[in-house]
């Protein structure tokens, strides 16, 4: 028997270990390893400070999305050996491979800042990137009686770049419901020079902070947190006190990446953007958050990422020419806060513009719209999550390929990274 081994079993690993079992042949032993047993749903993390979701809605125990033809080791990763095809488990147990899937996403690292996890962190300062610090922000927002309410993008790239953004908009819709939303500033401070990494969609959220009343402080590089004073500081000496801090900390691949020696300076893989192949060796794939590529880190992301995947490990088995390639494709939806939400589509070559998604001229999705419609998509996406999108079902009418179908497009703008 030849072995497939994928190590991590979060979005992109169930779905690699779902539609390899459907569709490699039997001559192939299929093994996965994950280090816990609770799938979490992380989109869900975003919801639950403001009661949107429970506990109970973000976690379900792993097994139960793994197929029965693939084995399930639960266990840490201690090393990827790349020159003698094995990794080497927790308990120094050994599992060769024939070919590996890394897809074993991506952390925060809180301790990259200088006083990030002093006095404050889990007090006045939370993440909500993280099942814990979900949970803690939580009881902090439920407390919340006014102040000054600050989040903070440490750098970039994080997952979910549009999640902070979302945050904001959901503070202050969350406050405005209970009253405290005059009590409250709220304040955004990012690395980038505007709302979000691409201009088109950057110009159009920037206005959409503006109306709401968020303060915002970009180009804000932050090198420490006061923890007596309550504040952050920037590189550049500008200071941002606190009341309630939300962090979304330094975003970098696991360190076992680091101990295989495999990453870049986060950790992240390099990886070949069209197969998906690692750079370092030809029978090694990446991916999810745990590549380098120059897309979004999303669940979406690692549904379509898997598409092409799925296929061009099928043709490396067979040892022929792969052919598929991937594009970059991310769809994203953006909670905007009082039941509605945006919808941004892009890939590597073409940044998200106005339009209708999926069916051109029809939506019913807003391409860069506010609607109500997009609200109840970001919703159904947990639904789609469990039921469909782990199975490594196709999502109907989604194609792995960006359309340019319905985009309206202002002299062809290109995206930036
Ligand atoms: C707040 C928030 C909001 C988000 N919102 C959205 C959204 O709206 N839409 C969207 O598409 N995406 C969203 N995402 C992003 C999405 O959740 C991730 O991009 C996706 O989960 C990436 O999948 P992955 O398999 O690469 O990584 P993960 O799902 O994180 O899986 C990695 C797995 O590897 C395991 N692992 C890692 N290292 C080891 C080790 N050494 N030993 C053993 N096991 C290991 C981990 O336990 C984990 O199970 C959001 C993320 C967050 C945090």
């Amino acid at each position: 028997m030849k072995k497939l081994l994928i190590l991590g079993a979060g979005t992109a690993g169930t779905i690699m270990a779902n539609t390899m079992s459907r569709k490699a042949g039997k001559d192939w032993e299929i093994t996965i390893v994950d280090q816990s047993e609770v799938h979490y749903y992380q989109p869900g993390y975003l919801f639950m400070p403001f009661g949107v979701y429970t506990e109970k809605d973000v976690q379900k125990p792993r097994k139960k999305f793994l197929p029965s033809r693939a084995t399930y080791r639960q266990s840490g990763i201690e090393q990827i050996c790349p020159e003698d095809n094995k990794v080497i488990l927790a308990g120094g147990e050994e599992l060769g491979y024939d070919i590996l899937i890394v897809g074993t996403g991506c952390r925060i690292a809180p301790e990259e800042i200088d006083g990030l996890t002093g006095s404050d962190w889990g007090k006045r300062s939370h993440d909500f990137y993280t099942f814990e610090g979900a949970r803690k922000l939580t009881a902090a927002m439920k407390d919340w009686q006014g102040g000054r309410l600050v989040i903070n993008i440490a750098e970039m790239p994080i997952k979910c770049p549009v999640a902070p953004l979302e945050f904001a908009f959901l503070a202050d819709w969350y406050l405005t419901q209970r009253g405290l939303r005059e009590k409250t500033e709220i304040v955004y401070t990012t690395p980038l020079s505007g709302a979000f990494t691409k201009p088109v969609a950057s110009a159009i959220l920037n206005h959409l902070l503006e109306e709401k009343g968020i303060i915002v402080e970009q180009d804000f590089a932050i090198g420490s947190v006061d923890n007596e004073g309550h504040k952050i500081v920037s590189w550049d000496e500008r200071e941002v006190p606190y009341d309630l801090l939300v962090s979304v900390p330094t975003n970098m691949g696991d360190r076992l990446i680091e101990r295989s020696n495999m990453g870049d300076e986060l950790n992240f893989i390099p990886t070949n953007r069209d197969t998906l192949q690692a750079k370092a060796k030809e029978n090694i794939f990446v991916i999810g958050d745990a590549t380098d590529l120059p897309t979004s880190k999303a669940g979406s992301v690692a549904h379509f990422e898997a598409e092409v995947l799925t296929e061009n490990i099928l043709s490396y088995m067979k040892g022929e020419e792969m052919e598929e390639r991937f594009d970059g494709h991310a769809n994203c939806f953006i909670e905007s806060g009082f039941g509605k939400g945006f919808l941004l589509d892009f890939n590597y070559e073409q940044e998200p513009v106005p339009g209708h998604f999926p069916f051109p001229h029809v939506g019913p999705f807003g391409l860069l719209s506010q609607t109500r419609l997009n609200h109840l998509g970001k919703l159904a996406f947990k639904y789609v999550y469990w039921h469909m999108l782990l199975k490594g079902y196709p999502i109907p009418f989604v194609d792995h390929r960006m359309s340019y179908l319905g985009k309206k497009i202002p002299n062809k703008a290109k995206a930036s990274a």
